[in-house]
Order: structure tokens, then C-alpha cells, then sequence
């Protein structure tokens, strides 16, 4: 090895040995378990796909699972059709269609309350380890459900269940109560280049 190469070699060995011991350090202090409030929220791809690979995990470690779909009416979802079919996850399929499509505020409204009825009493039970509220910043955004009382349920619910909301434009206090919050950004879509949603990759 030429001497400029050893160098690099040893200047990268200690760059990482700091780097080991800080995020030895970070894991160290990260002590609490319980658990998360995981907002996924932006304009681009991947908020609901997220969710469901969270589903994937959970159900991978024998942990039982909650989803409430709200706005979507479809029940012909790739991801429906195979973790329907797992003993331990509930799936619930609450919309009654996108806004523009029902053009009907107070149908979706009443539409909003029976979903929620269902997802609150999901929250209030430690049965659910994750409870997916797939599409619910919606309904908070819109005005369809009080947001206290959406916040109160999402922060009283049993202290090691997991909870994912998905969707567009949360509102901030949710985002406050959360744990963790990602905003996806839409860089490109393939939609806005004329191409349609297909299954598998968009449903
Ligand atoms: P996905 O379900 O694919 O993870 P998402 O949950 O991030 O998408 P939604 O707004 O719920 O986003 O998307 C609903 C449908 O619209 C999906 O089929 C998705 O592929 C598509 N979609 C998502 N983002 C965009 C976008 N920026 N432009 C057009 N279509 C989109
Ligand atoms: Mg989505």
C-alpha cells in the first residue's frame, strides 16, 4: 500500500471509531420503551406503503394489528387481500370514497364518525400492539371529527401500543403529539407523467 493510501486507511479508521463511539453513545441513551406515534404526512409516495410495511414487521414478530382505512372505499388493495388473510390483523375498510368523488359533506361526515368509532375503540384496547390509521389527517384537515377528540384518544391509548397516521397536510398539533413525524416530499411522480396507478406498486 503506498503511503498515501495508508494514510487514508488510518484517517478513515479513526473517523469511525469517533463515529462508533457516538452512536454507541446515542443508542445508549435511547433507554425508554413504548410505545411510538408515527405521523407520515407530505405530498409524496410512500406514506400508506410505509404504514404497511410497519404492518409486515409486526406481524412478523407475532404482534396483533389494527388498520383502519378511512376515505378509501376500495377493497380490492394488494395489501387487504394479504394481510386480511393473517389471523392477526384486523382490517377495516371505512371510506366512502375521495371527497370529490362523493361531493357529499354531510354523508362524509357521518361516513367519518362510524369510522372513528371503530378506530377509538381500537385505541382503547391493549389487545392492538399497532393500530394503522391509514388516511385519517383527512378527516382532521376537513373539519369531519373534533381534533381534540381524535388527540385525546391517540394520547390516552394503552402506553406500549404503536400508532400510525398517514396522510396529507396533518394538522400541527398532531404532529406535536407525535413521536415521530416524516414529511414525504414528492420529487417526481410517475402519475404526472401520464402513467397509472397499477397494482401491486400503487394499490
Ligand atoms: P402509497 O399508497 O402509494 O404509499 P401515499 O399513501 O403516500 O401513497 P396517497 O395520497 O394516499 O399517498 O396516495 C393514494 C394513491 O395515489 C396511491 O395509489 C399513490 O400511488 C398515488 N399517489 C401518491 N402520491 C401521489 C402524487 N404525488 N401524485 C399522484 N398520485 C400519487
Ligand atoms: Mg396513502
Amino acid at each position: 500500500m503506498s503511503d498515501h493510501n495508508s494514510d487514508t486507511a488510518a484517517r478513515h479508521r479513526v473517523r469511525m471509531q469517533r463515529k462508533k463511539a457516538q452512536v454507541d453513545a446515542a443508542i445508549a441513551r435511547a433507554d425508554q420503551k413504548k410505545g411510538v406515534l408515527l405521523v407520515l404526512t407530505g405530498h409524496g409516495k410512500g406514506k400508506s406503503t410505509s404504514a404497511f410495511g410497519s404492518v409486515a414487521r409486526a406481524l412478523g414478530h407475532d404482534l396483533n394489528v389494527g388498520v383502519c382505512q378511512f376515505i378509501k372505499a376500495r377493497t380490492d388493495t394488494g395489501e387487504e387481500a394479504f394481510f386480511r388473510q393473517h389471523p392477526n390483523c384486523d382490517w377495516h375498510v371505512l371510506g366512502d370514497g375521495f371527497t370529490w368523488d362523493t361531493q357529499d359533506r354531510t354523508a362524509d361526515i357521518q361516513s367519518a364518525e362510524r369510522g372513528w368509532a371503530i378506530a377509538e375503540a381500537m385505541l382503547a384496547d391493549a389487545k392492538y400492539d399497532l393500530v394503522v390509521l391509514d388516511e385519517l389527517t383527512y378527516l382532521l384537515s376537513l373539519g369531519y371529527l373534533r381534533a381534540d377528540r381524535v388527540l385525546d384518544a391517540l394520547s390516552e391509548r394503552p402506553r406500549e401500543q404503536h400508532a400510525i397516521v398517514t396522510g396529507r397536510s396533518a394538522i400541527a398539533p398532531l404532529r406535536e403529539l407525535a413521536d415521530t413525524v416524516s414529511e414525504i416530499k414528492e420529487e417526481k411522480h410517475a402519475f404526472h407523467a401520464g402513467i397509472q396507478a397499477q397494482p401491486g406498486l400503487d394499490y
